[in-house]
């Protein structure tokens, strides 16, 4: 397959767009990968996609949405448009992220069933097959569980597994443990999914709130074999603050409470001053003693004001109500 240089004009781009561009039906099955710099793979990953769910249906439909990649991950899921009438992409104006990116697919696909699964190969596409059998047993949503999580840093397996642990303590939704987003929703989820009009999307917290009859399918996740990952550190903290407050409002009352406490505190070491001073007459005298009772405080209060922050901030986000994410150009017309 012949690739151009990678596109410095853009106009070409939307040109090309133009000669190809289909209206979306109904489909059985629709995949959605997010694709973010991963054009190492991307053509291994599209032919075990393809040979995945051929297995299932010949009506189906594979939705790439590159988010602001900055390699040729476009120009080649253009070449496959080109060449396959069932490929679709969405190129977005600039990076939003990975969430965003899943979102912008489940507003364009139009499956009965719709997969979503990461681009960079850890996610097996050969497992589809078997979350799909579960589907048709009955249930809405079948994810994919990690029993094993190969060549990811001891880091990123420690917080992750703290996290969805803490998570699972401060929501009152059931989120099961060792997912990410590799699952498959009955076209139900996918519509209430876009009726949820939060700006800071944490998916598979929105599916587990959501109900219905959910199982989960177990396998091994592999390393990533090409590239790094796209989650840096900020935006995974990011990603694990917009879980916490979409879902739970603890954090604040957890804030209310230390100060109720450090109130408490603080009001038995004014007694104890007082007492001192005046009926054994001692003077509690120290700089270290002052310093340290001040710093506490002092982190205290600022811990609370970043508390409050961050949910402030995403109420910001939502009443600013700006488009999720804006899209360059695209061969898939929505429907209507
Ligand atoms: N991704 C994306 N936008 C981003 C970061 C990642 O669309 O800003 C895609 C990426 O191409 C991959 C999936 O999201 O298909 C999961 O990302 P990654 O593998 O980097 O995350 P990890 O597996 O390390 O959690
Ligand atoms: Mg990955």
């Amino acid at each position: 397959m012949e690739l151009r240089a990678p596109l410095r004009n853009i106009d070409e781009m939307v040109s090309r767009t133009k000669d190809i561009k289909y209206l979306s039906m109904k489909k059985d099955i629709s995949v959605i990968i997010p694709i973010y710099n991963e054009e190492k793979i991307i053509s291994e990953l599209y032919w075990r996609l393809k040979e995945a769910v051929l297995k299932i249906s010949p009506n189906y439909e594979l939705i790439f949405v590159n988010d602001g990649s900055r390699d040729a991950s476009l120009l080649h899921l253009m070449e496959f448009a080109k060449q396959d009438d069932k490929v679709y992409y969405i190129n977005f104006s600039r990076n939003f992220g990975h969430q965003i990116a899943v979102t912008a697919g489940l507003d364009y696909c139009s499956g009965d069933a719709v997969v979503i699964i990461d681009g960079d190969l850890q996610d097996p596409p050969e497992l589809i097959p078997e979350l799909y059998a579960k589907h048709k047993e009955g249930y809405e949503v079948v994810y994919a569980q990690r029993s094993q999580r190969k060549g990811e840093t001891f880091f990123k397996k420690i917080t992750a597994k703290m996290f969805y642990r803490i998570l699972r303590k401060i929501t009152s939704i059931d989120i099961p443990l060792d997912t990410g987003d590799f699952r498959l929703i009955d076209k139900k989820i996918v519509e209430y999914l876009r009726l949820m009009p939060e700006k800071n999307k944490f998916l598979r917290g929105q599916i587990a709130w959501m109900g219905y009859r959910q199982t989960g399918v177990e396998f091994v996740r592999d390393e990533r074999k090409y590239g790094k990952t796209g989650y840096s550190l900020s935006k995974m903290i990011n990603f694990a603050m917009d879980g916490i407050t979409s879902f739970s409002d603890k954090p604040l009352k957890y804030v209310t409470k230390v100060g109720i406490f450090v109130s408490f505190i603080s009001f038995l070491i004014i007694i104890y001053a007082l007492i001192s001073h005046f009926l054994l007459d001692r003077a509690i005298t120290g700089w270290t003693s002052l310093i340290i009772s001040f710093m506490f405080v002092g982190g205290i209060q600022l811990i609370s004001v970043g508390v409050i922050g961050e949910y402030i901030s995403r109420i910001n986000k939502n009443v600013l109500d700006r488009p999720l994410y804006l899209v360059q150009n695209t061969n898939l017309k929505k429907e209507s």
